[in-house]
């Protein structure tokens, strides 16, 4: 029998089983403040459909992908960010913590690279 998948804080943050500092949201995801900010400015734009990550997003995905970043320009837009970096870690060994995709939207301290 296949398993059911358990759900993702992501999902229960989207669907208000779980509380959570949600700064805008659409049809398409919501964005929310990290909990656990890295930045002075450190936000998730999270995707309504859940897809675990990048390596699991369809072809049929590209527009989803597609709007999550014009999300993260106009996030940046509205807030007067000068710089910002956005980052989706895919697999434990990049760091990835929660498989439900997201975009990290980090700002307002200067970023080094190379990232960690
Ligand atoms: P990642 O490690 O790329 O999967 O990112 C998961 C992110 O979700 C981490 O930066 C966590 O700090 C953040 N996070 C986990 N739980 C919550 C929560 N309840 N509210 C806001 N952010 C969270």
């Amino acid at each position: 029998m296949a398993s059911v998948e358990e759900r993702t804080i992501f999902e229960k943050i989207i669907s208000r089983e779980i509380p959570a500092d949600i700064i805008f949201e659409n049809d398409i995801a919501v964005i929310i403040r990290d909990i656990n900010p890295q930045a002075p400015v450190h936000v998730l734009i999270i995707p309504r459909k859940r897809i675990n990550r990048i390596e699991a997003a369809q072809d049929g995905d590209a527009e989803l992908l597609g709007k999550l970043l014009i999300m993260a320009r106009d996030f940046a837009k509205s807030n007067d960010l000068m710089g910002f970096r956005l980052v989706v870690n895919n697999g434990q060994q990049a760091g990835e913590t929660v498989p439900h995709l997201h975009i990290h939207l980090l700002s307002g301290r200067p970023m080094a690279w190379p990232p960690g």
